[in-house]
């Protein structure tokens, strides 16, 4: 366990004080419109917040927006907000499965998932595509009732298959290592905020 001190920001929504790295960045492009920086990327003065519906709905008031950056704040409509930053977090998912991908942390397919299960193999998480044949899902979630199960609504076979570098994949178990941990966070988010929206 490490123990040095993450950078702490506060939530420009509940006020909270919190590890940079968990707040979603929000930045005023040169051409004034207000921009969500979930990868705390873009250049510039950033504010913060919980990526919480709740907390950016009290975020992107014009209030607390121009004593963050200092300067009368543009117009924002909070759905628009939300609406970049599920996107965002959903590039960050596919991204994170591509990664793990790499370093062959992945077992692919509904056969090899299930067999995984079968003999206990330590599997962090597992994905299905939405549009899975029903038996292949009873089979999954039977087996792997102990593990997170994602069936994110932005992925079906081609889609997920695309990220693996084939032409479908219907299951995917991510290896029990810091993959599966960041990408259970990172679903939890997204989950919080699609189910708030
Ligand atoms: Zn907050």
């Amino acid at each position: 366990m490490s123990q040095r001190r993450k950078p702490l920001r506060t939530c420009l929504g509940c006020r909270g004080t919190v590890e940079q790295d968990r707040l979603v960045r929000l930045v005023l492009a040169p051409e004034g419109n207000l921009l969500v920086d979930y990868r705390h990327k873009l250049p510039g003065r950033g504010a913060y917040s919980c990526a919480t519906k709740s907390c950016l709905e009290l975020a992107l008031k014009p209030g607390a927006l121009g004593r963050a950056f200092r300067k009368t704040p543009p117009a924002v409509d909070v759905e628009v907000v939300l609406a970049q930053l599920k996107q965002q977090l959903r590039a960050r998912i596919d991204n994170l499965i591509g990664m793990a991908r790499k370093a062959r942390k992945v077992t692919v397919g509904g056969n090899m998932v299930s067999e995984a299960l079968s003999r206990g193999e330590a599997l962090g998480c597992v994905i299905l595509a939405r549009d899975i044949s029903e038996g292949i899902r009873a089979k999954i979630v039977r087996k792997g009732k102990s593990l997170p199960l994602f069936e994110p609504e932005w992925m079906d076979k081609e889609c997920l298959g695309r990220i693996l570098g084939r032409a479908e994949c219907s299951v995917l178990g991510i290896a029990r290592d810091s993959f599966a941990e960041i990408m259970l966070e990172e679903f939890n988010r997204y989950n919080n905020l699609a189910g708030d929206s």
